[in-house]
């Protein structure tokens, strides 16, 4: 039991005990035969794990997704996060000027940072992209006119739906274009003295291709009028890394925009944050904004993000996106054949695969990669029910009926943990 104390408390398995005692008490007194201490503590024992299986814990992803949102997108450097340690477990400057012994302004040496990486005058970071988005939107827009492409009207995962968060922030939604085409003077035409922005938004998680034409972030920004801000939320946050198709934040700065948005924890791969870099007098009127106090983030993100974007600025640090694109298929074939040594080869085999960056981050970019394919007599979702039971729990996909585990995003300490695991999916094989 000391484990599971430790591992979802003393309470909660006491909670766990005295239901489960109760359940047997019950079934005693209707008259059916006892069953054994062993049976009872069994009983305990799958249900502590069913309630360990809810907490918040490392798992191994073998799915080639490299952003997965349900698995917490990009994992940070260790070294990042030691570094870090010490500004969270001590009291520390977040919010006090070491120079004038005074109240200071939170974010450290961030918004320079984000301005030597960006090439953009001034940063602010938040939450999260969509807080970002929304802060936008209601700082520098308030109840007046955005103008948002029909192409661009999107959902970005659950409940982030464009024309609803202008909904919310009190602006007036202002549509051009057509779903598939929207020109620079659908853009003009809708400009009236009540337009405050204009706000382009990166399709992240879909295409829309064929007869397809937008204007570009220049076109607009030399031909809309001086007074109406443009926005753009890019979304992945490419800076520096190369991803087919993907603009990076630094391009939309010189093609002028007034302001770019993006997560922290998407391609950059930082903390989970969402970051504005732009005009300096906007990002101003923001940071005093009555929101802003509702979306800062503490000091344990900002604290990661200062970290690595120090380490991201010296080259010593890489986001994990850009190092997992990177990695030569070679060593990812390689990786499977390390993992199956020795093993049956009827049952896994190594089969071509492809990653993707996933996260709402790139729809395209798919890339070579390796799986090992798992071919047993058993359904495949029973194969991967028994695999994500494994600790830790590896997360793999079906691929034509087949479970498939993509050797792009795994880490180096995982190849043993998953060799263990099909050796004992093997031993519980029935043929
Ligand atoms: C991912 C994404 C968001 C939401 O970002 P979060 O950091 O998850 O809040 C918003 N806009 C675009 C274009 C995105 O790709």
């Amino acid at each position: 039991m000391n484990l599971w104390f430790h591992r979802i408390s003393r309470p909660l398995v006491s909670e766990i005990c005295q239901r489960i005692i109760t359940d047997e008490r019950k079934k005693l007194l209707a008259g059916n035969p006892a069953g054994s201490l062993t049976q009872l503590i069994e009983k305990i024992s799958e249900e502590c794990s069913q309630v360990y299986n809810r907490r918040i814990r490392g798992v191994i992803n073998a799915t080639g997704i490299i952003l997965h949102t349900n698995m917490g997108r990009s994992p940070l450097a260790a070294s990042v996060w030691q570094e870090a340690a010490t500004v969270n477990t001590t009291y520390s400057n977040l919010e006090f000027n070491l120079q004038t012994g005074k109240r200071g302004s939170r974010g450290g040496l961030i918004p320079d940072l984000l301005s030597l990486l960006t090439k953009a005058e001034s940063a602010l970071v938040v939450n999260n992209n969509a807080a970002a988005v929304f802060l936008m939107l209601s700082a520098l827009a308030g109840d007046k006119e955005v103008i948002v492409s029909r192409g661009e009207q999107i959902q970005i995962g659950g409940g982030f739906r464009i024309p609803d968060i202008l909904a919310l922030s009190g602006c007036r939604l202002v549509e051009v274009g057509t779903t598939n085409i929207t020109t620079t003077e659908d853009y003009l035409n809708a400009v009236s003295p009540d337009t405050a922005m204009a706000l382009s938004v990166h399709p992240s998680n879909f295409v829309i291709a064929g007869f397809t034409a937008k204007p570009t972030i220049s076109d607009l920004s030399s031909n809309l009028p001086e007074g109406v801000i443009l926005a753009v939320d890019q979304g992945s946050g490419v800076t520096t890394e190369q991803i087919s198709g993907e603009t990076p934040i630094i391009r939309h700065i010189q093609d002028g925009a007034d302001l770019v948005c993006f997560s922290g924890d998407k391609v950059l791969g930082g903390p989970q944050s969402g970051i504005i870099v732009g005009k300096k007098k906007l990002i101003e009127k923001m940071s005093s904004h009555p929101l802003m106090r509702i979306f800062r983030p503490g000091k344990t993100i900002l604290s990661l993000l200062e970290e690595f974007l120090i380490r991201k600025l010296n080259k010593e640090e890489t986001g994990h996106t850009e190092l997992i694109l990177n990695l030569p298929e070679k060593e990812l074939k390689s990786k499977a054949q390390k993992i199956l040594r020795g093993l049956n080869r009827e049952c896994f085999s190594i089969v071509p695969a492809t990653m993707l960056a996933g996260g709402g981050s790139s729809p395209l970019k798919s890339l070579a990669s390796w799986a090992i394919k798992i071919s047993l007599n058993r359904k495949a979702t029973d194969i991967l029910k028994q695999l994500r039971e494994y600790d830790p729990p590896i997360i793999g996909i079906i691929n034509e009926d087949s479970v498939h585990l993509n050797t792009a995003t795994l880490f180096p300490e995982d190849t043993a943990h998953i060799r263990n695991a099909l050796k004992s999916l093997l031993s519980g094989n029935k043929p």
